[in-house]
């Protein structure tokens, strides 16, 4: 590719660019077709129930499986893709394949989409996630639709619009990574979230950080006065579990817990006993 510099004489573009501009470069045009070359997949991580320990339900995480460089996270090409647009396409990929996978399991596991603000931006997300449910026959609360607080500083209107949209049609609105960022107290009573997701930054620092257990702590209180359930992610330890579940959480999600996993069942027949012999392992077979 060539361009005109600026005193009019034509030098190789690619030349000029730094190394990260060029793998940057790269990264974004194989992402335009990675859905239509099979790259990209889900992994599905529980979300466990903190008192019983029986799964809830499971959070879709995006996977793209690189040629030339094997199975690559999110936090390396998400940002990317939002700056590109092609979180777009990728977006809604992530919504139809979660939503359809889920259909298939067993009442009255959910399944946790996280959705970009990027994604929040489009005039019509609410209504494709409508036909998504539809398409799938997914009931919608069985959706939860994880969001973060960045979401909420671009349009604030039209993200108030498409999540009561979201939320008439039953779907449960949760906010991820609170704690972080901004953590606007403001936000939390202004957009109708059901649940708020403590950001795993402070599960890791629960153990050895007297501050960071009274965070949690405040948060979970803040939750149960607006009437949201907390759930805590990133619990690796069984010490860091056992001072969520003191302090009041709800739900619990982490490596201790489960990993990301492409076969949810699997680790569901493992875990199943893991937390709690006493649970009843009931009707939650997943039936492939
Ligand atoms: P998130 O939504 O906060 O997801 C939780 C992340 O924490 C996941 O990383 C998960 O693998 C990781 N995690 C879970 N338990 C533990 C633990 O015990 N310890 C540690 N250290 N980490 C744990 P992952 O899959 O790399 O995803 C990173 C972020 O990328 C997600 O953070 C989410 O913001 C974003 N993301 C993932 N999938 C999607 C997607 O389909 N669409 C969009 N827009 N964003 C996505
Ligand atoms: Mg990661
Ligand atoms: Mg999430
Ligand atoms: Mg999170």
């Amino acid at each position: 590719r060539v361009k005109h510099g600026g005193r009019g004489k034509a030098c190789f573009f690619d030349a000029e660019m730094d190394e990260a501009t060029r793998a940057r470069r790269l990264i974004e045009s194989e992402l335009r077709h990675a859905i239509t070359r099979h790259q990209i997949h889900l992994s599905y991580q529980p979300i466990l129930d903190a008192h019983s320990g029986v799964i809830s339900g499971y959070e879709a995480l995006m996977r793209w499986n690189r040629p030339g460089h094997g199975i690559c996270e999110p936090d390396v090409f998400i940002p990317i893709a939002e700056e590109s647009g092609s979180i777009v396409q990728l977006g809604e990929w992530v919504l139809q394949q979660a939503c359809s996978e889920a259909a298939r399991w067993p009442h009255p596991l959910t399944i946790a989409v996280n959705v970009s603000p990027v994604q929040f931006m489009l005039p019509n997300l609410a209504e494709r996630i409508e036909t998504i449910l539809e398409e799938t026959r997914l009931a919608p609360d069985r959706l939860e639709i994880e969001i973060t607080e960045a979401a909420l500083f671009r349009d604030r209107d039209r993200v108030m619009t498409t999540l009561q949209r979201l939320r008439s049609l039953g779907v449960h609105i949760v906010m991820d990574d609170f704690g972080t960022g901004y953590s606007s107290l403001s936000n939390l009573r202004t957009f109708p979230f059901d649940k708020i997701k403590v950001d795993r930054s402070f599960t890791g620092m629960l153990e050895h950080d007297a501050a960071a257990r009274s965070i949690v702590r405040a948060i979970i209180g803040l939750g149960h006065s607006l009437g949201m359930p907390v759930v805590t992610e990133g619990v690796e330890t069984e010490t860091q579990r056992r001072i969520v579940v003191e302090e009041g959480c709800a739900q619990v999600q982490g490596f201790l817990l489960g990993k990301p996993d492409i076969e949810p069942s699997i680790k569901f027949a493992a875990r199943r006993n893991f937390l709690s012999p006493t649970a009843d392992a009931d009707a939650l077979q997943i039936s492939r």
